[in-house]
């Protein structure tokens, strides 16, 4: 793994350094299909979180950029896993495809196979690679993703297998082509990495320090999308509460959001993830105050437990997080909060989970995303003593989930019955007369619709809830 990535050439003109690749990569595709008399095929399959899902849009742009076309599955000229590492079991999904795809290879000797993403940043992970699966052509991490064109030139180039992990870099490179996976919705990075070292969390040390994309560039970026027919954007980072701090001209997430919301054409902003320990009073008014940005703060807690919060290196307790949730509803009343937890934190009592449930109680949350504690090797909190017995952690699991999900569907009846603006994002996968979209709360809508609706807000009315989702009719298009 090479060190920290010292910044020789600017970003911009590593933009043009990469582009050259591209049209050398090209050539190279253009030669083979020649051979083959046939289109190369790619396939890029994503593990994990929002961020991993637009790193893949980039990895996407770049191999069609150099003439490869979509795969219809694995099954393909050049196979890519975008990895992660959040959760143990993330691993071994791979160790498992990386397994099928070995013996595969053999009757398709075109075939190139390419890691990438968080589960590459550890070192064990990379040795596990290089001994058990010599199956794959290229290993490359989360922060040279940007030269995925010349790490794609040196591959088709060479038979033997190319590693080019970095330890950290602090370089952003604009301009890379990015294929979406949706015309009418964007995700958008607005920082990389993360400085708070969360004691359970691999984050920081595989996606480095934190820095922040430039205010123009993403102002740029977003009316691109606009003007390519996007109306919904996510900011995306690990901690979007902390954006600007290490710019030349610090400006905090509150203004960036104000300036977003500026933007013409732009109908709806939302953004994830928010730390509590910077939500800022400016931050609760930018929400309050900006007519495109929607009604929903994911708001990861945790734990309940002003002693495990402490623990796992969280900076605020129990009181300052209840106190940030009524700040939100007095300013936002009609906001709705989700959250994260984790069950069975190494050394958690019943008492401290007691805690979990006060919480969960008191600010019933509109739905909640709940996890099994995972041992992450390299944190703090894997070398903990106490870890908590698989049964006690599972029965305290069940009893967290039965809790929140009567509280999101008693929330969710609250709406049946209103008339809402719903973002239409498809057709219904299991009836093809309805259509699916999403509500400013996220809340998913069914209701009978043409294929012309998708990327179209619509006026619906809730005519019954189920749940976790409503049934619809629209009201006016
Ligand atoms: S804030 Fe904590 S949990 Fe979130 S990515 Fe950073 S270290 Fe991990």
């Amino acid at each position: 793994m090479r060190d920290f990535e010292v910044v020789t050439v600017s970003g911009e003109e590593e933009t043009k350094i990469q582009y050259e690749y591209m049209k050398k990569a090209r050539e190279i595709v253009a030669k083979k299909e020649a051979e083959l008399g046939r289109n190369l095929t790619y396939c890029v399959h994503t593990f994990g979180c929002q961020m991993n899902a637009r790193d893949s849009e980039k990895l996407v742009g770049i191999l069609e950029q150099v003439g490869y076309v979509e795969g219809e599955d694995e099954h393909s000229d050049f196979v890519i896993y975008n990895t992660c590492t959040v959760r143990e079991n993330a691993n071994n999904k791979v160790y498992g495809r990386l397994g099928y795809l070995s013996n595969y290879k053999k009757k398709n000797p075109v075939m190139k196979i390419a890691l990438c993403g968080c589960m590459m940043q550890e070192n064990v992970v990379v040795e596990k690679i290089k001994k058990s699966y010599r199956c794959v052509d290229l290993i490359f991490g989360t922060h040279n993703i940007y030269k995925f064109a010349e790490l794609l030139c040196r591959t088709l180039e060479s038979d033997s297998m190319i590693i080019d992990i970095w330890k950290d870099t602090d370089k952003i490179v604009e301009d890379l082509p990015i294929k979406r996976k949706f015309s009418f919705k964007s995700g958008v990075n607005i920082m990389f990495g993360c400085n708070n070292f969360c004691s359970y969390c691999i984050v920081p040390y595989v996606r480095g320090r934190e820095r922040s994309r430039e205010p123009k560039d993403i102002i740029r970026e977003i009316e691109g999308l606009v003007a390519d027919g996007v109306c919904e954007i996510m900011l995306l980072g690990q901690n979007v509460n902390s954006y600007g701090k290490n710019l030349e001209n610090p400006i905090s997430f509150a203004e960036l959001l104000c300036a977003v919301n500026e933007i013409e054409g732009l109908k709806r902003i939302r953004f994830m993830t928010s730390h509590p320990k910077d939500l800022s009073d400016d931050l609760i008014a930018a929400i309050r105050d900006c007519d495109k940005v929607c009604h929903h703060m994911h708001l990861p807690l945790q734990s309940g437990s002003s002693r495990v919060l402490q623990v796992m290196n969280r900076h605020y307790d129990k009181e300052h997080y209840l106190k940030l949730v009524d700040k939100l509803r007095a300013e936002i009343p009609d906001i709705a909060i989700t959250t994260d937890i984790i069950v069975g934190f190494p050394g958690e009592t019943e008492e401290d989970f007691e805690e979990t449930m006060d919480v969960v109680s008191r600010v019933r949350y509109d739905s909640a995303f709940t996890f099994i504690y995972s041992k992450r090797t390299g944190t703090p909190a894997a070398s903990m003593e106490e870890q908590i017995p698989e049964d006690v952690v599972k029965e305290r699991f069940d009893r967290l989930l039965k809790l929140v999900q009567e509280i999101s569907s008693d929330k969710a009846m609250q709406l049946e019955g209103r008339i809402m603006p719903v973002l239409v994002e498809e057709m219904n996968e299991q009836d093809a007369s309805l259509v699916t979209g999403r509500l400013d709360n996220n809340s998913v809508v069914h209701f009978p619709g043409t294929q012309d609706l998708i990327g179209t807000i619509c006026q619906v009315k809730l005519k019954e809830c189920k749940g976790f989702y409503y049934l619809g009719e629209i009201v006016e298009s």
